[in-house]
């Protein structure tokens, strides 16, 4: 039995369904390695097909798309530009420092959503004395900073200065189909720009595990060495590929769903007194609660939201919370947490 019946704290708390845990039990299978498993294979060229890209290559999660990207993108000593709240900066073990031993160059931003001018002004001068600069990250949509969709025009003004100073580009899609609900934008056209990107499974498409990253073929020939390498080479895995292509088949035009009830929690939880909440900054699925009027701490807010059966996850600010919706999120959900809030606050 769960113990939180409405669990925002990530869109990760998600339990295949009836229907995915069928795909997954009478899967077609072979050894991935061998690059025989016809569900990995048919999973990497859907996720191929989306995004615009030669091939793709799955992997047990996003943080390994993302490492192993740097590492082809990035020889030690590099510089990543990057904002501030994105993975790899904040949730991956200081990932780029021991993998790719790139330096990271940090934008700060409201949104997570920066302009061709903060990245001109993070590019170092071809001097022996500097980190070379060499990569630039976007992470659409930017978990932390809400779940702030970047407009199609704002990547490409991005990219179009990446391309004329020699830098590479990389999208952390972990969230990427819910961009794409929420703007119109299609994958294609998200990635286009993109010399690598890639699509987490595991997040609001409700798999168990995975990520798959896509690029040229070159580029993805180089990712299986590195697979192997870092020991995500896997036999069997089309068990769960096939989670994988199942939720690209039923789970991405829902996930519409999940924003609706991100904008109905962000409004009923804007009324209660002490609790700010930007209703207009929630563009999909993730909500950003701050309680600092509120004369409890968070430690005990949280606290009085278990018998509720509710759960927010804290961020890095004090009083802050974010509350993710998902597809194991029920319909009365967003009113059961409204009504929870306004009772552990008081
Ligand atoms: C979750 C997440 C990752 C890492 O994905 P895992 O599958 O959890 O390793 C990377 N980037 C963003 C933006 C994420 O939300």
């Amino acid at each position: 039995m769960n113990r939180f019946p409405v669990d925002l704290s990530s869109d990760t708390q998600t339990r295949p369904t009836p229907g995915m845990r069928q795909a997954i039990a009478s899967a077609e299978v072979g050894d991935e390695q061998k690059r025989e498993d016809p569900s990995v294979n048919r999973l990497q060229e859907m996720i191929a097909d989306l995004t615009g890209k030669e091939a793709a290559l799955f992997l047990p999660t996003g943080t390994m798309c993302n490492l192993i990207a740097h590492m082809i993108h990035c020889r030690p000593g590099d510089e990543i530009i990057i904002e501030a709240s994105y993975h790899p900066v904040n949730f991956e073990g200081g990932g780029p420092a021991v993998h790719s031993r790139a330096s990271l160059r940090l934008i700060e931003s409201k949104t997570g959503i920066f302009t061709p001018e903060q990245v001109e002004s993070c590019i170092r001068p071809n001097d022996p004395h500097f980190p070379r600069s060499k990569l630039v990250c976007v992470e659409n949509t930017c978990n932390l900073r809400g779940g702030r969709v970047w407009p199609i025009h704002a990547i490409r003004a991005v990219a179009a200065c990446a391309r004329k100073n020699n830098l590479l580009l990389h999208l952390d899609g972990a969230r990427l189909f819910n961009a794409v609900v929420a703007s119109g934008t299609s994958a294609k056209a998200f990635c286009e720009p993109f010399d690598s990107c890639w699509v987490d499974l595991s997040k609001g498409l409700g798999c168990p595990i995975g990520g798959v990253l896509a690029g040229t073929r070159v580029f993805i020939n180089e990712a299986w060495r590195l697979k192997h390498t870092c020991g995500g080479a896997m036999r069997q895995a089309g068990m769960m590929a096939a989670a994988g292509v199942y939720a690209l088949e039923h789970n991405i035009e829902r996930l519409a769903e999940d924003h609706a009830k991100a904008k109905k929690l962000a409004r009923g939880l804007s009324e209660i007194p002490g609790v700010i909440v930007d209703v207009d900054a929630v563009e999909s699925n993730i909500v950003i609660i701050d309680i600092a009027g509120s004369k409890r701490s968070r430690t005990e807010v949280f606290e009085r939201l278990i018998p509720h059966g509710v759960r927010f996850s804290p961020l890095i600010q004090a009083t802050q919370f974010r509350a993710v919706t998902h597809l194991d999120i029920p319909e009365n959900g967003p009113d059961l947490a409204i009504a929870a809030l306004r009772d552990a606050i008081n």
